[in-house]
């Protein structure tokens, strides 16, 4: 049962009194009702919107209210919500077990699949982003028996200790120091720069060349709003790093799979040491992973003394979803993404225009967001110029339309190739009242 404002062209209620019981249940048992920060609305104010059920592009909420989701589950949905193959994958493996805490044919299966469209030559599978980053930091201390790392403001991988230094994501969005309970001996080895930066990064390594294990890069940041990164800037962390003996780590938890068949490294070869991933390989179940050189993953438990483990490390069902959606994504999703992230954008970008409101277009790959700023945004900084008035007002206005956005304006949209006509009209029929309420905010 569905809600039909939007045949007469009305908005949604401000209220949303299921979700709004919902989240007062939660948040009397769970902190901010939520188990995790993104997913509350502090940045933009409101109930956040329980979800009950995802077809294709829609979302339907315990209200009964549809929405088209350019969230897609922060990522991992390229092909909309319950895709028929991936859903009877899962079904399949559940039937047969899920979790046995052996070895399984799925795994080797996904890690061929990874290993066929990634530069890696082995890789682990783990539950989350966060673990995969977090392995691949230790693997690299231990690899080079240094300590320091660099990483870039805005850039988010995960909660790891060492990586709450300057992150984006939930701590960008809530405006939040670093976080209390890191310990100043986990960041004191943590080099932060501002992002697209070489010079500061070569200053870095002229001053601790010797310390530092490794540098750690997002493949494009999506984690401050969307900003691609310079022409030449990753592979130049390649050279840096090497030429002093540390590692480059390229995070794709969020484009890998995402932007292309083998993720950011299919459109921009690097030479990256290690690389982590998340988010689509698990087709919106709980799978990541991370991969390198073969001389760098063999120092890895049980092949070597680095250790690592996970009791539910690549659990049949993940593996299934994960697997499933890889092998629905060729050339002509990868293609489809594109032009839809093109349509959506335009869309957006020419309502903005049309009201009159500053903002600015950004993409990387098939990833984009608006920043609500003149400014044309590289780096962390420039992201935080943006206007949070009106980005709320043009969230608020597009939810009322029945288009979910993330609730930030750090952070990535989403589309997923279940984008058909009558989502895209719904997209293009709120944009306009949005951008007028945005414009209205400033
Ligand atoms: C989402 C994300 C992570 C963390 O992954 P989780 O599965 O949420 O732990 C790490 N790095 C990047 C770039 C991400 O976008």
């Amino acid at each position: 049962m569905t809600t039909s404002y939007h045949a007469e062209g009305l908005p949604y209620p401000e209220d949303a009194p299921v979700s709004q019981a919902l989240f007062d249940r939660a948040s009397a048992i769970v902190p901010g009702g939520v188990n995790s920060p993104v997913r509350a609305f502090r940045a933009v104010g409101g109930t956040p919107r329980f979800m009950s059920q995802g077809k294709g592009p829609w979302l339907t909420d315990a209200d009964g209210r549809r929405y088209v989701d350019l969230v897609c589950s922060w990522g991992p949905l390229i092909h909309g919500h319950a895709h028929p193959e991936i859903v009877a994958a899962v079904q399949e493996a559940a039937a047969r077990g899920t979790s046995f805490g052996t070895p399984t044919v799925g795994e080797v299966d996904l890690a061929e699949e990874i290993v066929r469209r990634t530069p890696v030559d082995e890789v682990r599978l783990v539950n989350s982003g966060t673990e995969a980053t977090m392995t691949a930091i230790r693997l690299a201390r231990g690899c080079t028996g240094r300590s320091k790392i660099v990483k870039f403001a805005g850039c988010y991988h995960g909660h790891v200790d060492a990586l709450l230094a300057a992150a984006g994501s939930g701590v960008a969005t809530l405006g939040l120091p670093d976080s209390p309970g890191v310990t100043g001996a986990a960041t004191a080895e943590t080099i932060v720069l501002p992002y697209n930066d070489v010079e500061a990064v070569e200053l870095a390594f002229a001053a601790n060349g010797d310390e530092i294990a490794a540098v750690i890069t997002e493949a494009a940041a999506g984690n401050m709003g969307v900003v691609a990164p310079r022409d030449g800037f990753n592979q130049r962390l390649a050279e840096i790093a090497q030429a002093h003996g540390a590692l480059l780590i390229v995070d794709e938890v969020m484009t890998g799979f995402r932007v292309s068949a083998g993720g950011w490294a299919g459109l921009e070869p690097v030479d990256a040491d290690l690389f982590t991933f998340g988010k689509v390989m698990g087709g919106g179940l709980p799978a990541a992973a991370f991969g390198g050189r073969r001389e760098i993953m063999s120092r890895l438990a049980p092949a070597g003394p680095v250790y690592q483990a996970g009791t539910l490390s690549g659990n049949p069902l993940a593996c299934a979803a994960g697997l499933a959606s890889l092998r629905l994504a060729d050339d002509a999703v990868y293609k489809r993404l594109d032009e839809l992230s093109v349509t959506v954008g335009s869309l957006a970008s020419v309502a903005l225009n049309e009201a009159g409101v500053a903002h600015h277009l950004s993409y990387a790959g098939n990833m984009f967001s608006i920043f609500f700023t003149d400014d044309d945004v590289a780096d962390y900084d420039a992201a935080k110029t943006q206007n949070a008035a009106q980005f709320k007002a043009f969230f608020h206005t597009m939810l009322s339309r029945g288009v979910y956005l993330p609730p930030s304006a750090f952070e990535s949209w989403f589309v997923s190739t279940a984008l058909d006509d009558a989502a895209l009209e719904q997209i293009a029929a709120a944009l306009p009242h949005a951008a007028r309420a945005a414009g209205e905010a400033s």
